[in-house]
């Protein structure tokens, strides 16, 4: 049998760009996985284990005698057509397949499902799931329906070790079908790519579509980017640097004056053009004057598995596992206040304990991204009902720093977030998060999973600890800086209730 040199995840990355397909054969040592991406792939298998299981008396397909191996045994599985398969493993024109599970049909042929750790079918999934139909009918395998099999949102984890309805299949026949009927064409494209010299392809939005490529840092080297793109112009950023690309116009500094109709987007060209700020503290001002004291600046760190942890959760929920608060009196007194869960246990019940200890019973809450916080206050409010009406009235406290920000400061090194990650290193004499061990919220997911995972020794996990602390306070910290910025208002003088 030919020996196969092309895969259905080497086709998907052809499809993306033949450049990616090229490098991450002939190159790889280009190939940087970074955390993110490894998390990525750690969620796919945990997902891929968790559909095997819930599928009763499948045979698993092992590489453990190679490729011929797989092959051979896969083939004695499809002769006995009695038992669903696993990882069943094909090979045609050169492309070699894994399939997530196939069970046979009780008249004839094979059901095929081709599993995925999302929340919906992606336009991808069905060229994947055409890569395992053309390669599997090639071989002589009559299919009888093809699913995409992804995470049910709607799940909700009843019973210990019961994931049943946890996946749900949405058939795929009629739209992979036009695919798989051109996949020899796209298949002798690829392995003509692989054959020849480097592509010659410029980056560009592609290289993001449906994946972030890892080969970017290669192919962006040595090109020129613009220092001030016009696509970081919020909202509709992309499409007016397209509008001005057709002009040969890449850099928002060569837009003339008063062409911008959207008043926030001449106030970020006139501050980039400048290098001065736009700042506005009387609006500042006046934006937060009702923010009575004690003004209570609160920030929540939040897990989101795809596959629920605890009972009562569902997949992708937001649990809450950390806060910091800061809480400032009328003199500009500050006191800290924080809760963090590194059990292995549904954190939320002591979360909302330990918040409604933390939180004075009356003044300001203060938050960035103030939907944020609301929904998780309302959803701990849901589900602890003698503790509902006090969350709800945490709830109806919640007021948001960021579209005060958004209004009030622009920095042309923000380009153009408000995030305020980016919006804190540009307030003069204010440390960013550079020198903190955590620095994002997906940092922080890794850490509290980390700290859950055993064997842990009590020096790393408490390591950890202090990471999530300093993180999470520097969170809050970092909205009393920003408001103190926003109004010119120094430590203290913040209205009384
Ligand atoms: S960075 Fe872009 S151009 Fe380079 S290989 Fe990846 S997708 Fe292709």
């Amino acid at each position: 049998m030919k020996r196969h040199d092309l895969s259905k995840t080497k086709i998907t990355l052809f499809e993306q760009c033949p450049k990616r397909l090229w490098l991450s054969v002939r190159r790889r040592d280009l190939i940087k996985i970074d955390a993110a991406t490894q998390a990525r792939f750690d969620t796919g298998h945990a997902v891929g284990n968790l559909a095997c299981d819930l599928v009763e008396d499948g045979v698993m397909v092992t590489m453990d005698e190679g490729v011929q191996g797989a092959l051979q045994q896969t083939s004695n599985l499809i002769a006995a057509a009695d038992l669903p398969i696993f990882e069943g493993t094909f090979q045609h024109e050169g492309v070699l397949v894994r399939v997530d599970i196939m069970w046979p049909d009780r008249k004839d042929g094979w059901h095929v499902a081709e599993v995925k750790s999302t929340a919906s079918r992606k336009d991808y999934h069905i060229a994947d799931l055409a890569t395992q139909v053309w390669v599997m009918e090639g071989a002589g395998i009559k299919i009888a329906s093809a699913f995409i099999r992804h995470i049910n949102t709607k799940f909700v984890y009843a019973r210990e070790r019961d994931y049943l309805g946890f996946l749900t299949d949405r058939r795929s026949d009629e739209e992979l079908r036009p695919i798989a009927d051109d996949r020899l064409a796209v298949v002798l494209d690829a392995r003509q790519t692989l054959h020849g010299d480097e592509p010659d392809i410029a980056p560009g939005p592609h290289c993001d579509e449906p994946f972030g490529c890892d080969f970017k840092e290669y192919c962006y080297r040595g090109i020129k980017q613009a220092e001030w793109p016009n696509s970081l112009l919020p909202r509709t950023g992309k499409k007016i640097a397209a509008a001005y690309q057709v002009k040969g116009v890449e850099e928002l500094t060569e837009i003339p004056a008063g062409e911008l109709k959207n008043p926030a987007h001449e106030t970020i060209r006139i501050a980039t053009v400048s290098a001065e700020p736009f700042h506005d503290p009387e609006l500042a001002g006046k934006l937060t004057a009702d923010w009575v004291s004690p003004r209570i600046y609160l920030d929540f760190e939040t897990i989101n598995p795809a596959i629920p942890r605890w009972i009562g959760t569902r997949p992708f929920q937001q649990i809450p596992f950390q806060f910091s608060a800061h809480i400032e009196d009328t003199s500009g007194a500050i006191e800290h206040r924080e809760y963090l869960s590194l059990e292995d246990a549904d954190p939320r019940r002591a979360f909302a304990e330990a918040l409604l200890d933390a939180v004075p019973p009356k003044g300001a809450i203060i938050t960035y991204n103030a939907r944020f916080e609301r929904s998780r206050l309302n959803e701990l409010a849901a589900r602890f009902g003698d503790l509902s009406e006090a969350l709800k009235g945490l709830a109806s406290r919640v007021v948001d720093l960021e579209p005060v920000a958004r209004q009030c400061w622009y920095h042309r090194d923000q380009k153009g977030s408000w995030s305020i990650k980016y919006v804190l290193p540009t307030i003069p004499g204010i440390s960013g998060y550079d020198d903190l061990d955590i620095q994002d919220g997906m940092e922080a997911q890794r850490a509290y999973f980390e700290a859950l995972k055993e064997p842990i020794g009590s020096s790393r996990r408490d390591e950890i600890a202090q990471s999530l602390r300093d993180y999470c306070a520097k969170d809050t910290f970092a909205m009393v800086e920003l408001l103190r910025h926003l109004t010119n208002e120094s430590a203290g003088g913040v209205a009384e209730n």
